[in-house]
Order: structure tokens, then C-alpha cells, then sequence
């Protein structure tokens, strides 16, 4: 007779046997448990009323099972694997009579204790099965730390592969050992498609590596395959999957970058293929701007970019791997780690939209004031880089972050300037665009964009010493579409001209309508530049004469808050005044004029 564990007075034969039963189970090697099994177990637990636990090995085979909560069960004997980047080979699965899935503190006591493979609890909720597991991370002078996942559906936890797991969690715990307390900065590969387009392959895969950098990764190489269309389950074929990993292998990568967004399923295939995290160019770049974020509303916009990107990638293990040892695609804002479980996620992204909105609305409120009170808004937009930040410091004389990094800036900031005619303006420095923008980003930045570029003035900075800068003057034109503002009049700001020598070629840019050329780090060019925008302005409004009687005199007031006062003057027969505004504000104000004049 098999032995059942655990404290079996008052339990009576017949249950007895069908417990005994669940000997006869095996589980397919690699699966973490068969639906059959774990049907089985939930049903007895709920005749029962007790804690079950079945104990099963690497080959599936089931070595113990008992009966009562963990604290009264006897573990079954590990045999002696005591390295301490070993597991125990053991996986416990075990029920909880309650429903309730959450791991208690024994359990994962005893999942350090024991280093089981994985400790999951079954139950069963409304005649929903679920499950909660909790692995073992990492290990810091000599402590485990470990991650509670769930609860998930038993159909989702029958996904997972506990082989390839139990690999990546030793291959982890090894590491640990070895390089001890010192965070392991992250080895990359870079890999990307060629394809018919403005982008030269190299050239983005450069582009990437700043990036990769940016994030804190060491880049050991780059490769690509030359192909028009991805391959819908690994993105590039098959046998450049196999150069991939032989490359990685030599190299020692733990980390493996593609340039262009993946789907779920060839995230999924790959790292399972290859056998290491697999991030893309979307998940790298929202990592990078949740290390950035720094105002509320930027944090959140970014967490909720991250969630919505993450949330369709849940279920396999990939998410679960990803989590070993954190890293770049598992951080969130601040000092958050990404949340990883499915209900929790959406329950942060509708709590998020929410907050998001409710800022939206203040905004609105501010900008309303802002508009009554008329001071014309100026806006930098250009690819990342640029030199947006220099710019507006050097127009400002303030110390907004510049840095030759990508994306040093995220939040709006915005700095009061004065123009040579006297007039006042709002300058706003944003973040810089770049090709293959994450959708999801564009999207949860679109109210801070648009409000951004519904400037009266946008300025777009291009560095023309940058090779590619014709191609990221496309990139930025096509956010500037996806944000229906493509149509928008800008002037087109030629920076970084102190390193360029070739008048000629200068002087051909300059050929463009409303460009202008400037070195933002010297200054040179930046008086032309507010004459430029002065220009601008001034065709945006007219400038109108206007005597108002003294008996009208509380429109004085009015003035300030729609237009651009020039001049107010006390005559006798009333007041004087020279006001700039937009010409549909003119109407408001028109039994007062005595004289117009459009400035051009
Ligand atoms: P942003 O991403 O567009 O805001 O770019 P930044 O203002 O942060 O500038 C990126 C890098 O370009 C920084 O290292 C700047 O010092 C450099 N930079 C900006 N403007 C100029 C310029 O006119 N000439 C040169 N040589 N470097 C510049
Ligand atoms: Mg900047």
C-alpha cells in the first residue's frame, strides 16, 4: 500500500482509497500538472474539507502525497542535492479548501525550505478553478527571495513549462552565486530585419544600441536577416533562430533586443527557443521612459503604456522568466516592478485611465485661463537628441536636462520667454520622437502631445549633423500625423550647424520656406530665430487701435486677458490702447476701433 502522508485520523476508508488514488497519476514531462490531476484533487478537497498536497518529480512522477495543512504534513525526504544553486527537483501542489489561492506564510516558508520548483495552491471559487504559485527568484547572502504569481486560471498554469522554468531559475540562482551581490548589467543582442524602407538596417540597429545603452545593457552585437515579411511565429526564419543562439551562446547574451515591435506569440516562441529573455524596440523604450518619468502624470502615463503592452503577453512563462533576476523590461516607474497578474493589471490600468482623465480635466481648466489671457505658446518638437532641451535652455538661460542621450527629457517643461518686440511668450521643451514610437505610448502621451503641439508656434529642431537626419525628420512628421498635426505650420530649425563645415549644403537647406539655422550650444543664430517666431506670432495677429471711453473703462481688464497689450494711453476724450489678438477675437471689440493694421 502507498504511503499517505499527513494526519489521517477520522478519515475514512473510502477517502482514504480515493486519495490513495492519485498515485496513479503521472504528469507528461515538462507539464507542471495535468488537468485531470488537478480536478481530482479539487474534488476530494471539497468532500474532504482538508489541505491536499501532492509532491511530484522532474520525470511527473508523483513521489508523495498527504493530507492536512503543510504545517502538520511531513515533507517527504529531498534527496541530497545541498548546492545551493540547485533545487530540490520536488514541485508541491497542493489544494486549499477555502478557495482562496493566495500562498500562505508557510508556504512559502517551506518553498525556501524546501526549494521546491514551484509551490502552487489550488482552489476552487465559484466553480472557478484557480491556481497561485510562487518560485524561488534569487538568492542574497544566502536568503531566497522568491514571487508569489496568480491567482490565474488552471488552464493558464497548465500552459507554463516547468522544465524550461526550473533551468531558468537554476541558471539564475548560479548566477547569483557566482557574481554574488553585484547587479549583472545585462549582455544584448540586437537583432533586426532588412527591409525595402528609409531606414538602413545598421543604422536603426545603431539607433537601438543607444537605446539598449540608454537602458543600462551592454551591447555585445547586432545581426539581421534580410527579409520583406516577419515569420509570424519566430519573426525571422527558423535557421537564423539557430545562428541567433550559437551567436548568443558564444557571446554568453542574456538578453536577446529585436528592432521592431513582436507579437505575444514570437516573444513567446523565441524566448523558449532560445532560451533567454526576449524584449523588443516597444519594451526597451518604455523602459527607458519608466526610468525617466519623473511627474505624477508622466509615471502614470507610462505605467499604463507598460500595462497594456504587457497584459496580452501574460500566460505563457515568458512573463514569468522575464521576472528572474528583474531587468530592463520588468521595471516599471519609480521603484515599482511591473505587475504580472492579469486581474491586477486591468484593475491598474481602469484605475489609471481614471486619474489620467481627472488630470486631463485640470489641465483643461488651466489651459482655458491660459487662453483668455493670451500668451502665445511656442513649442519644440524634433526627433530625440535633436537638441530641444539645449535650445530651450539656451533661449531661457535655465538648466533644463540635456544630455546627449536619448530621451533625457520626458515631462513638458515649460519656461516663460521675452521676445525683442517686449512680448511675452511660453516655451515648451517635450519628449523627442523617434522611429517606431510604441504605439501604446503615443497613446497614452496623446493628451500631453496634442496639448503640446496646439502651440501657436512649433519649432522643429533637426540635427542636420546626424547622418540619418532626413529620416528622422520623417519620423517626426509621422507622429506629427498620428497626432493630426502634420499640417501644422512650423519652422523648421536647423541645429548643431557648429558641426557642420560645408556652407554649400547649409545654405541649400536653408532654401526650405520658414528654416533657419542655429547652433543651440553656441547661440549663434538664436536672434534670427526670435525675429523668425516674432514674425510668426505677429501673422497670427492683428494689431488694432482702439479708444474706449472712460465710461467703458472696466474692458480695460478684459483687454489684458484676451490680447497682447502694447500701449494704454489717458486722453481726455478717453483711452487709448494698441492691442495685438487673433482675428476672430476682433468682433468683441469692434465699436472701439479706430484703426487696424495686419502685420506681415
Ligand atoms: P533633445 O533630446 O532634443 O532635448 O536634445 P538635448 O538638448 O538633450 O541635446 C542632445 C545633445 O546634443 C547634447 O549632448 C547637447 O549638448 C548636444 N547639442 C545640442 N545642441 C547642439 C549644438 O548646437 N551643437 C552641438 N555641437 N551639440 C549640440
Ligand atoms: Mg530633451
Amino acid at each position: 500500500m502507498s504511503m499517505i502522508h499527513g494526519e489521517l485520523n477520522g478519515i475514512r476508508k473510502s477517502f482514504l482509497t480515493r486519495i490513495e488514488q492519485l498515485y496513479e497519476f503521472s504528469v507528461p514531462f515538462g507539464q507542471v500538472i495535468t488537468f485531470e490531476l488537478a480536478q481530482k484533487m479539487i474534488e476530494i478537497t471539497a468532500d474532504l474539507n482538508r489541505e491536499l498536497a501532492v509532491y511530484i518529480n522532474r520525470r511527473g512522477q508523483i513521489t508523495s502525497v498527504a493530507v492536512g495543512d503543510l504545517t502538520t504534513v511531513v515533507l517527504p525526504e529531498i534527496d541530497g542535492r545541498r548546492s545551493s544553486n540547485r533545487l530540490s527537483g520536488i514541485r508541491c501542489i497542493h489544494t486549499h479548501p477555502s478557495g482562496d489561492t493566495e500562498l500562505s506564510g508557510v508556504d512559502v516558508a517551506s518553498l525556501k525550505q524546501v526549494r521546491f520548483d514551484l509551490m502552487a495552491a489550488l482552489g476552487q471559487k465559484d466553480g472557478v478553478n484557480q491556481v497561485s504559485f510562487g518560485i524561488i527568484t534569487d538568492i542574497k547572502n544566502d536568503l531566497f527571495n522568491t514571487e508569489t504569481i496568480g491567482p490565474l486560471s488552471l488552464e493558464d498554469f497548465i500552459e507554463l513549462d516547468i522544465t524550461y522554468l526550473t533551468a531558468q531559475i537554476e541558471r539564475q540562482l548560479e548566477l547569483n552565486t557566482k557574481t554574488s551581490a553585484i547587479a549583472e548589467t545585462e549582455r544584448a543582442l540586437l537583432v533586426g530585419l532588412e527591409r525595402q524602407g528609409k531606414w538602413a538596417i545598421v543604422d536603426s540597429l545603431k539607433e537601438l544600441a543607444q537605446l539598449a545603452e540608454t537602458a543600462g545593457a551592454e551591447v555585445l552585437g547586432m545581426t539581421w536577416q534580410k527579409r520583406e515579411r516577419p515569420d509570424s511565429a519566430l519573426f525571422i526564419g527558423r535557421g537564423k533562430v539557430q545562428e541567433l543562439s550559437l551567436l548568443r551562446q558564444e557571446k554568453n547574451a542574456n538578453l536577446i533586443i529585436f528592432d521592431d515591435e513582436l507579437s505575444p506569440a514570437q516573444q513567446r516562441n523565441l524566448e523558449k527557443l532560445l532560451g533567454v529573455k526576449v524584449l523588443d524596440r516597444a519594451a526597451l523604450i518604455l523602459d527607458i521612459f519608466a526610468q525617466r518619468a519623473r511627474s505624477h502624470e508622466g509615471k502614470l502615463q507610462v505605467e499604463l503604456a507598460q500595462l497594456r503592452y504587457t497584459l496580452p503577453r501574460l500566460g505563457g512563462q515568458g512573463l514569468v522568466l522575464s521576472r528572474l533576476g528583474g531587468g530592463i523590461g520588468t521595471r516599471g516607474p519609480g521603484e515599482s516592478k511591473l505587475e504580472v497578474d492579469r486581474r491586477r493589471i486591468r484593475d491598474r490600468i481602469n484605475d489609471i485611465a481614471q486619474q489620467i482623465e481627472n488630470i486631463k480635466k485640470q489641465r483643461n481648466l488651466h489651459r482655458k485661463r491660459r487662453e483668455t489671457t493670451r500668451i502665445p505658446t511656442i513649442s519644440l518638437v524634433g526627433y530625440t537628441n535633436a537638441g530641444k532641451s539645449t535650445l530651450l535652455n539656451t533661449l531661457t538661460a535655465s538648466d533644463v536636462l540635456a544630455e546627449d542621450k536619448l530621451f533625457a527629457t520626458l515631462d513638458p517643461t515649460t519656461r516663460h520667454i521675452s521676445l525683442p518686440d517686449g512680448r511675452e511668450a511660453l516655451l515648451t521643451d517635450t519628449v523627442g520622437f523617434i522611429q517606431k514610437l510604441p504605439h501604446h505610448l503615443i497613446a497614452a502621451f496623446r493628451a500631453t502631445l496634442e496639448e503640446v503641439i496646439q502651440a501657436d508656434v512649433l519649432l522643429h529642431v533637426i540635427d542636420v549633423s546626424h547622418p540619418q537626419y532626413k529620416e528622422q525628420s520623417q519620423a517626426v512628421f509621422q507622429v506629427l500625423r498620428e497626432l493630426n498635426a502634420d499640417t501644422k505650420q512650423l519652422i523648421t530649425v536647423f541645429n548643431k550647424t557648429d558641426k557642420i563645415e560645408d556652407q554649400e549644403f547649409l545654405n541649400e537647406l536653408l532654401q526650405q520656406e520658414n528654416s533657419i539655422a542655429i547652433s543651440a550650444l553656441s547661440g549663434a543664430g538664436t536672434d534670427k530665430l526670435f525675429n523668425l517666431v516674432e514674425n510668426f506670432l505677429k501673422q497670427q495677429t492683428i494689431e488694432i487701435r482702439l479708444l474706449i471711453p472712460y465710461s467703458d473703462s472696466h474692458i480695460i481688464a478684459k483687454l489684458y486677458d484676451v490680447s497682447t497689450v502694447h500701449s494704454t494711453d489717458y486722453q481726455e476724450d478717453g483711452i487709448y490702447t494698441v492691442i495685438s489678438l487673433p482675428p476672430d477675437q476682433i468682433n468683441r471689440f469692434s465699436t472701439y476701433v479706430i484703426g487696424a493694421e495686419h502685420n506681415e
